[in-house]
């Protein structure tokens, strides 16, 4: 699969828990810390409660799936996502 045509993977949600987010946004006035869940994650699903809504973030819209940084599996991706968590 190239970068181009790579899709989430089912039962992931690593952008959706590693990384922080600062602004706020739907169901989460202050944003959220590096390694929480987003509140509006389904944590039986693990899928977006708000996606496709007016609310739903636009950086989650913009934020495309790609190898660099959802490697080759779950785990791999929350490693990543927290090694650029502490980095940049
Ligand atoms: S708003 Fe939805 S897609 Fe964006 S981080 Fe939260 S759960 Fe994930």
């Amino acid at each position: 699969m190239t970068e181009d045509t790579m899709s989430c993977r089912d039962d992931c949600a690593a952008c959706c828990i590693a990384p922080s987010i600062t602004q706020s946004f739907a169901n989460a006035p202050q944003g959220k810390a590096a390694d929480e869940p987003c509140p509006n994650l389904d944590m039986q699903t693990l899928r977006c409660r708000i996606w496709g809504q007016s609310n739903y973030p636009s950086w989650c819209k913009a934020f495309k799936p790609e190898a660099s940084i959802c490697g080759n599996s779950r785990e791999e991706a929350l490693e990543i996502i927290r090694f650029l968590e502490k980095t940049t």
